[in-house]
């Protein structure tokens, strides 16, 4: 949570790690693509499809933050004996 303190920190922290070289289309793969007034959208100069960092990952369609669920991922992983469902929602 101090590590992605608002929600485009996670986003730009995705983005860092899928493209380093900026946004590549998960459509047909064409480096060429511009950003969309509409946040965090881009659309494909090749295929004029639409596309976020989250699409074709695990986080696409979510309705939670992505620091939320980066959050969540930390408390599974530094568990030592592993945390229950409840526990975890509640955390
Ligand atoms: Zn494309």
């Amino acid at each position: 949570m101090i590590a992605f303190q608002t929600p485009q920190t996670a986003i730009d922290h995705v983005k860092a790690l899928r493209w380093p070289n900026g946004p590549v289309c998960r459509y047909c793969s064409s480096a060429k693509a511009y950003t969309l007034s509409r946040k965090n959208m881009h659309r494909c100069a090749a295929c004029r499809r639409n596309f976020s960092v989250t699409v074709g990952t695990i986080f696409e369609d979510t309705k939670l933050p992505l620091r939320i669920w980066f959050g969540a991922i930390w408390l599974i992983t530094n568990h030592p004996k592993g945390i229950a469902s409840t526990k975890l929602a509640k955390d």
